[in-house]
């Protein structure tokens, strides 16, 4: 094994040691909240060990995974499961990342081996992505999250209860989609970045044509001016270019117009330019990796690969400790992605 690949590997190994000894109050101690959540917190934590047990096929990762599962759940009773100052006022009824569904993804993906808690998990959560209501339609607090935890589940299972509730809301999304979304919030998390990714997720994997709407929609900025819009944040998946190099690959995959193939590796090369925020998924260096990821699947002619593993590799010290989106544990399933073979799957993000 390569020098950075056996530091990745003891990166896994280390880490789901480590989550099987903490608990729920040592990560109240090691940051502030929220702490039950998928991006923040516990939830993260289960996620990522479940992606470490199916990937790796450890047993000890699966029951790491339960327990976490189980401190969530506990977690989530109180306001600081999910609350923090910082989304006063946003509505989390519907955001898998930083809401309560987010539990009940957990649970729908860990229950898989059991039927009848497979079953149930799936019905409450199909109930949870059902329920009426104005639902946003941007990826963090919306209906492009549900949508994609949708399809995942319902591959990861193979369930068609689950299958159908992902059409309701692809369909629900669409509708949403044509309502014009300001451009200053143009980005993968918050704009139409994200629900342009999750349509074109769901077109992907129920093998649908794409609408003629949503591929004229699919209109590519300038580097220039996403970075313009992007604050501080230029690089980063969220609000900058890693998100939107993960859209163009995603529509060269479903359209194979190799317009869409250049504009992603102009958009790499550019990025490879912006300096490094810090390491999560969400802003930093791991989610500038999976994008990376996802454009050596459309192109061999640099080694992506290469870079993803140098990014993911960087400022791994400084990285909060829990949760998926924001923590270790979201560059830990990066690291079983680099060092497993099969397709990566950026958490959350791709379905
Ligand atoms: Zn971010």
């Amino acid at each position: 094994m390569a020098p950075d690949l056996g530091r990745l590997a003891a990166l896994i190994d280390g880490w789901v040691s480590l989550a099987a000894l903490l608990s729920y109050r040592d990560l109240q101690q090691d940051q502030r909240p929220p702490w039950a959540s998928l991006s923040h917190g516990a939830a993260g934590n289960a996620y990522a060990l479940w992606y470490v047990a199916t990937r790796q096929d450890r047993p000890d990762a699966w029951k790491a995974a339960g327990r976490w599962w189980r401190f969530a759940v506990r977690g989530a009773d109180r306001r600081s499961g999910f609350r923090s100052a910082a989304y006063r006022g946003i509505p989390l009824r519907a955001s898998v990342a930083f809401g309560r569904p987010g539990l009940q993804v957990v649970e729908a993906l860990l229950s898989h081996p059991k039927p009848i808690a497979s079953r149930r998990a799936l019905t409450t959560l199909g109930a949870i992505f059902d329920q009426a209501g104005e639902v946003p339609a941007e990826f963090m607090v919306g209906l492009a999250g549900e949508l994609t935890a949708a399809l995942q589940i319902a591959r990861c299972t193979g369930s068609d209860e689950m299958a159908a509730v992902a059409d309701r809301l692809g369909d629900r999304l669409l509708a949403a989609a044509s309502i014009p979304i300001p451009i200053p919030i143009n980005g993968f998390a918050h704009g139409r970045v994200g629900v342009q990714h999750a349509l074109l997720s769901w077109c992907e994997q129920t093998r649908r044509v794409p609408p003629a709407a949503l591929v004229a929609a699919l209109v590519a900025p300038t580097d220039d001016e996403i970075i313009s819009h992007a604050g501080t944040l230029p690089g980063s998946w969220c609000n900058g270019l890693a998100g939107f190099l993960m859209l163009w690959v995603k529509a060269y995959e479903l359209t194979r117009d190799d317009a869409w193939r250049t504009r992603a590796v102009a958009c790499a090369r550019t990025l490879a330019t912006l300096p490094s925020v810090d390491g999560t998924l969400c802003c930093g260096d791991g989610g500038r990796a999976y994008a990376l990821l996802a454009l050596a699947r459309i192109d061999d002619r640099e080694d992506w690969r290469g870079q993803a593993l140098a990014a993911c590799t960087q400022r791994l010290a400084e990285i909060p400790a829990h949760g998926v989106l924001r923590g270790l544990p979201g560059i830990v399933c990066l690291a079983v992605d680099l060092i497993t073979p099969g397709r990566a799957r950026f958490p959350l993000v791709e379905a």
